[in-house]
């Protein structure tokens, strides 16, 4: 390949776009294309009735790896975006009718868990638990994050690497234990483990069956903050388009791409309905085992449907528009299952719609006044809910859950009145997640993280398959959440540069 090349991305969401603006601030010719009518993928936006829903993701967390991406192209990301951190990160409300918040500060947090069991060490076990997890992130951070990792083979670098250093890191990774079990050995109160629980659910997989490693989300959670970008999460998304747009790259919306051209096992380009479009190299923001399956095709692609691969959770969203706004509230809240085990139990092993769920809930209007009529709140609610099964009807399955759901919030929430306070009513279940956004069966955070060891590997940015197909988003190392997908964005774009360049560029 030359030095400056041309590369498609085929999708645009946070991963896509991360992609293609590191693309392009590396000098090479980027065109996006993605079948919807917007840029973002899940970081869509909903407009209605005066009311402004985040559609997708509305937690950001670790903002440095935004920082990185425009620091590429040597401009400041605050210029584009005004984050604002929020302190209480979560309001948890469990369904005894006790609440506690989620706060950053380590010791001010182990303060109100002692406050909230006295007498039980909850604070100490707490400060160990964050201890393990910040132990975890620095082993990350040295061997998973900024890489593009595929198995433990391309971690460590046997040869080089395996030191006693290297070997003491490895086994201080845990893999005897679950997230779960990680969180109860410190943390014995059966709530304030189920809270912690949930930084695991970012990734839409069971702590029961997460490998401990992913207990690295709560160290970067609280050494770096929960931040809202005034506009809402979609901000990001307009943010990264635009600084695509400036460094030259080629936005296409509405603009599906059917195909690779491949050719001696290289990719030299892709298809649309238009045809074919010759291109150096591509970069596939579409969920990776689609791509293999669908883009690919041929023996690789049959390697793909032969392969058992587990999607991660899906779920029901609620967009809720009220004529009120619930003071106590938290920006973001966490209404909590009767049982964890229960829950996780139905989601993941039973592939049925829990029947007492945890709600998530963001009440943006708080921070930003302009999501709803004064006086008024954009309400969002999400459940988590098994993948799609083939037996899964949403059309039918719908009405009952959302009843489910607001009888949970209306019960354990303290929100009696809520039926009431509705002005403005849209929703999205995994059926409409699956279609809008051509994921694996309907899966919100790309692949499960199940099992101990590979557990936290997923397919790699660098296709073994396939010369010059590089991977990015949910579905790609390292994985979901709006953090992760960029970081993927960024190691795809660098995993090319370096082989155009013929270097390995290791900056981590
Ligand atoms: C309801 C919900 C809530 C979430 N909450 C959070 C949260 O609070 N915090 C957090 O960090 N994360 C959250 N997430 C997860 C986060 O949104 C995702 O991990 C992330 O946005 C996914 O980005 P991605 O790069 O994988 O691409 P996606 O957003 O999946 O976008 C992929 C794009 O590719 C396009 N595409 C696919 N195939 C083709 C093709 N053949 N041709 C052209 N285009 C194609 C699709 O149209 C889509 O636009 C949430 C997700 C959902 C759905």
């Amino acid at each position: 390949m030359r030095a400056e090349s041309s590369v498609a991305v085929v999708g645009s969401g946070l991963g896509g776009l991360a992609a293609a603006c590191v693309s392009a601030a590396r000098g090479h010719r980027v065109t996006l294309y993605d079948k919807n009518a917007w840029l973002g993928g899940k970081a869509a936006v909903l407009h209605e009735g005066g009311f402004r829903f985040d559609m997708g993701p509305t937690i950001l967390t670790v903002p440095r790896v935004l920082e990185r991406i425009f620091a590429e192209a040597g401009r400041d990301m605050h210029d584009y975006l005004d984050l604002r951190r929020l302190d209480p990160q979560w309001r948890c409300f469990f369904d005894d009718g006790s609440q506690i918040d989620l706060m950053q500060d380590v010791e001010a947090m182990a303060a109100d868990m002692d406050r909230f069991v006295p007498g039980a060490g909850a604070g100490e076990g707490y400060r160990r638990f964050i201890g393990i997890s910040q132990h975890l992130h620095d082993v990350s951070n040295r061997f998973f994050f900024w890489k593009p990792v595929e198995d433990l083979f391309d971690t460590i670098n046997i040869r080089a690497n395996m030191n006693p250093g290297t070997l003491r890191d490895v086994l201080s990774l845990r893999m005897h234990a679950s997230v779960a079990s990680t969180i109860r050995g410190k943390v014995k109160d059966a709530r304030l483990a189920q809270m912690l629980d949930h930084f695991v659910q970012y990734v839409g997989s069971s702590p029961y069956g997460a490998p401990a490693v992913l207990c690295a989300i709560a160290h970067m959670q609280t050494a770096e903050g929960v931040w809202y970008p005034m506009g809402g999460t979609r901000a990001v998304a307009e943010a990264l388009a635009r600084l695509a747009g400036e460094l030259g790259a080629t936005l296409k919306p509405a603009s599906e791409v059917t195909g690779l051209a491949i050719e001696d096992g290289a990719v030299t380009g892709l298809r649309t309905r238009d045809g074919t479009t010759p291109y150096d190299a591509v970069i596939s923001n579409m969920d990776s085992v689609r791509t293999y399956r669908e883009l690919v095709g041929g023996e690789v692609g049959k390697a793909y449907e032969r392969k058992k691969i587990e999607p991660a959770c899906s779920g029901v969203v609620l967009y809720l528009g009220l004529n009120k706004r619930y003071e106590h509230l938290n920006h973001h809240d966490f209404v909590f299952s009767r049982n964890p085990e229960e829950e996780f139990d139905f989601i993941y092993n039973k592939g049925e719609p829990a029947p007492d769920p945890t709600a998530y809930l963001a009440a943006p209007s708080s921070t930003d006044p302009s999501v709803a009529p004064e006086g008024g709140e954009a309400l969002y609610v999400l459940v988590h809910t098994p993948y799609l099964r083939p037996h899964h009807d949403w059309s039918t399955m719908f009405p009952a859950y959302r009843r489910v759901i607001l009888d949970k919030l209306k019960r354990t929430a303290n929100m009696p009145d809520l039926e009431e306070r509705i002005v403005v009513e849209r929703h999205l279940t995994p059926q409409d997640i699956h279609e809008r956004y051509k994921v694996l069966n309907g899966a919100i955070y790309g692949l499960a993280s199940h099992g101990r060891v590979m557990g936290a590997f997923k397919p790699g940015n660098r296709s073994r398959q396939v010369r010059n197909l590089y991977l990015a988003g949910g579905a790609a190392h390292p994985g979901p959440g709006m953090p992760m997908v960029m970081m993927s964005g960024w190691i795809a774009a660098d995993a090319h540069d370096s082989d155009v360049r013929g270097v390995e560029r290791r900056t981590a």
